[in-house]
């Protein structure tokens, strides 16, 4: 087993604001001309890191064994420990890109690299234990045993127990690498034993740049995508990719704008949360399904009858689908409310004349329009508003009630 999926991330989920999908790539694939940088040509805007990451892997480097990569959401994180991964276990000892050992890691059929990912709001300690299992071994054909685990922040307390001792003592041939958004996410006893690679929020350029060159998107596409994704890597391919997605989000902007009265942000969002509501569903039944197949077969049902033997495990799966869709929804919620608050930031640079460039660019009259209407004082307040509001879904406030009470606001102060 060389990747191990916790439920199954799309490369680019829904929750693309929550979740780190930067850069893994759903469209199209590899191009087939490999660029200069080998192994790191996807991890962009990231020359700090990656240069930490290429002293390491040399043979002069000193090579630590546990990695704690941390960055915001969609800069790319597992994109880098897979690059490093490569790099480690490359026939060429440099992340050459070409050999088996780089394509193979870089593929997520290495067996000597386990990646986790999961869609699930927690790992599971039984998980954490299993990999604790495959960490021991010694590598099979590679140099090193390389165990990346996507959203190490969704371990649970109990689980970094579990994990700690691996981590203090592995074999000598292993290399943990824990991808999380900050270093805070993580017990300090398990950071404290890692060394801490951090990466930026890409410029909206290189990601443009990247997806015209991976994905094969037209220029135009990819610079409105990449500046309406503000550096989240996946979120950009999904706007470039992905019919209408980049034409709702400017919607939503209009809207955003032109709320006058406390009606009409009830209306409004009500329909943000149903929105958001079936994006998450739609997403979460389409891995609800594939996952439950992948069970059925890996049990040798092929006509679907479940036998009473397995049917608590079809249940289980059931159930952690269902949760997995209610952190969803506050996914997805969070990533409008970040395009809410982008909005209103293009708002406030056109009020303090900063001369920056607009991230909606698409709606640029109507921002202009708002920056004349009403005052600096009053952006910022709703730009604080907005970070209230985030902060309060993800400390288990209806999501209904926290978009309610700041869409009135909104409508209120742009009255
Ligand atoms: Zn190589």
């Amino acid at each position: 087993m060389t990747a191990t999926r916790l439920g199954t991330p799309g490369a680019d989920g829904p929750g693309a604001a929550g979740a780190d999908s930067g850069g893994t790539g759903a469209v199209g694939g590899r191009s087939s001309s490999v660029p200069a940088d080998g192994v790191w040509a996807d991890v962009v805007g990231q020359e700090a890191a990656v240069s930490q990451f290429r002293r390491a892997a040399s043979p002069e480097g000193s090579l630590a064994q546990a990695w704690l990569v941390t960055g915001p959401p969609g800069s790319g994180r597992s994109t880098a420990a897979r690059a490093f991964a490569a790099t480690l276990q490359c026939e060429q000892a440099s992340g050459c890109g070409r050999c088996r050992a780089c394509r193979t890691t870089l593929a997520g059929t290495h067996p000597d690299v386990t990646v986790v990912a999961t869609d699930k709001l927690s790992i599971a300690k039984e998980e954490v234990r299993a990999l604790v299992m495959t960490a021991q071994r010694s590598p099979a054909t590679g140099r090193h045993r390389v165990v990346i685990v996507e959203d190490a922040d969704r371990m649970t307390a109990g689980t970094f127990n579990v994990l700690l001792k691996s981590i203090e003592e592995p074999p000598p041939s292993t290399v943990w690498m824990l991808c999380a958004p900050s270093a805070e996410d993580l017990a300090p006893t398990i950071r404290s034993r890692c060394r801490l690679v951090t990466l930026s929020v890409p410029s909206s350029a290189v990601v443009a740049e990247l997806l015209q060159r991976r994905d094969g998107v037209d220029e135009d596409l990819a610079v409105r995508a990449a500046r309406a994704a503000q550096g989240h890597i996946g979120l950009a391919l999904r706007y470039a990719t992905q019919q209408g997605a980049l034409a709702a989000r400017e919607e939503s902007a209009r809207t955003l704008l032109s709320l006058r009265g406390a009606g009409q942000a009830v209306l409004a969002a009500q329909a943000l949360v149903d929105r958001a509501t079936a994006e998450a569903k739609e997403h979460a039944d389409l891995v609800a399904v594939e996952e439950k197949q992948r069970f059925l077969r890996s049990a040798g049902i092929e006509d679907g009858k479940v036998p009473p033997s397995l049917r608590s495990q079809v249940r289980q799966l059931e159930e952690d689908a269902k949760r997995r869709q209610t952190r969803l929804v506050r996914d997805v919620l969070d990533r409008y409310l970040l395009d809410a608050h982008s909005v209103l930031r293009d708002v406030l640079s056109r009020q303090l004349g900063t001369g920056s460039e607009l991230v909606n660019i698409d709606v640029a009259p109507e921002i202009e329009r708002t920056a004349a209407q009403v005052s600096g004082q009053i952006t910022l307040g709703l730009l604080e508003a907005v970070q209230g509001a985030r902060e309060r879904i993800s400390g288990n406030v209806p999501p209904l009630l926290a978009i309610e009470a700041l869409l009135a606001r909104i409508a209120v102060s742009l009255r």
